[in-house]
């Protein structure tokens, strides 16, 4: 019998393809097509809650381009002429939502970055998907300083895109501590700015416990007012918390945080007219 997809289900392996694979997504509500530039699991961060079995610090290896159009071409024919959404969508999410370049690490580290944007662009027009299917980058933002990533989200904008930007915390110790890496909060915004400046952006954060603890008060509120501070730049903030388990040691004792704590951070955002969808 064939798999049916589901939420929990984020194989990065599906009918033997290698860059692409296709969830359900809490988040698009129906069929993402994920698009993976990280076959090696590198990236430039190691979040605590991130949930890529065997992660390193580095970079992904240059792409095949032409297996990845190959596959990406082949999923598109079968989700737009074939029989793909009855057979593997869940009643319910029976909708084609986005392409997505996410996978296991960083997309922007890829020296391809910008070759990947081109053939999603290439085949969205053989495919016609114009505004009725997004492209997302789920993206750290670490690498918006470089032009060909730059080119790379003109592309992406010109093809109905969004761009999920990761900022989980508002302190720079918040920032160290939960994604590992060493960054100073104004170019954080910096970053943030670049990416609006290119694209439609959101703010993606995640919010967990730790040892069953939740985020402090003064967490919560640096957090709320480093977004107001961008409002004007980002069309949103998407809260969520850890839907699977985290593969990373250091991520062991990390759980969901409680739904009034998701309300509670929601109800600030909105205070300062920003637009939240929270998933717990
Ligand atoms: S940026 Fe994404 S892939 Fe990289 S460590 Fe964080 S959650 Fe994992």
């Amino acid at each position: 019998m064939e798999k049916i997809l589901t939420i929990a289900d984020h194989s990065r392996y599906f009918k033997n393809c290698t860059y692409i694979y296709p969830v359900v997504s809490r988040r698009s509500n129906g069929i993402s097509l994920g698009i993976n530039l990280n076959l090696n699991n590198a990236c430039n961060w190691r979040c605590v809650y991130c949930q890529v079995d065997g992660l390193i610090r580095g970079k992904p290896n240059p792409i095949d381009l032409v297996k990845l159009e190959f596959e990406l071409d082949q999923m598109l024919d079968w989700i737009i002429n074939g029989t793909f959404i009855q057979q593997f969508a869940p009643i319910g999410l029976r909708r084609f939502n986005d392409i997505c370049l996410a996978g296991n690490g960083e997309p922007t580290l890829s020296v391809d970055f910008v070759a990947v944007c081109e053939i999603i662009a290439k085949l969205r027009l053989k495919y016609q998907l114009a505004g009725q299917v997004k492209t997302i980058l789920i993206t750290n933002g670490s690498e918006m300083h470089k032009l060909k990533v730059q080119s790379g989200l003109r592309l992406i904008a010109e093809n109905n895109g969004e761009v999920w930007f990761k900022i989980d915390r508002g302190t720079q110790l918040g920032v160290q501590n939960v994604n590992q890496v060493s960054l100073s909060l104004s170019s954080v915004v910096q970053h943030l700015k670049t990416s609006a400046s290119l694209c439609f952006t959101q703010v993606q954060s995640c919010w967990f416990a730790i040892g069953k603890i939740e985020p402090s008060l003064v967490e919560v509120e640096e957090f709320v007012s480093l977004v107001a501070s961008i409002k004007s730049d980002i069309s949103g903030v998407l809260l969520y918390s850890t839907a699977r388990n985290p593969a990373l040691a250091e991520g062991a004792t990390i759980s969901q945080v409680s739904e009034l704590f998701m309300l509670n951070l929601k109800a600030k955002l909105e205070s300062h007219g920003i637009k939240v969808k929270s998933y717990l």
